[in-house]
């Protein structure tokens, strides 16, 4: 299922403006976009794999497998998020992101 994104606010704002990231996949609830970025479509597509990755592995089992990939390589090495990169370059088609 694709998740369409929503604009973040109230505290989910506050959390993404405050650590300088742009959106967030927060499983079951949804994903949530700076305001400003909703239309930056290598974004969506990042998050959206995020999505995907909770309902291939299950939710509970998503969450805790990314935190411990976080502590263990970072986030930049993070196999998630290296898959998500990889998911938005592979399905981007566009030239303003
Ligand atoms: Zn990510």
């Amino acid at each position: 299922m694709t998740v369409t994104p929503r604009p973040a606010r109230h505290v989910v704002r506050f959390f993404l403006e405050t650590t300088g990231y742009s959106g967030i996949c927060l499983p079951p609830f949804g994903i949530f976009i700076l305001p400003d970025r909703l239309m930056q479509r290598s974004l969506v597509l990042h998050e959206q794999c995020h999505w995907h990755q909770a309902e291939r592995m299950g939710l509970l089992r998503w969450a805790i497998t990314y935190l411990w990939y976080n502590l263990r390589y970072g986030y930049y090495d993070n196999p998630f998020e290296i898959e998500a990169r990889e998911f938005a370059r592979n399905h981007y088609r566009g030239s303003s992101d």
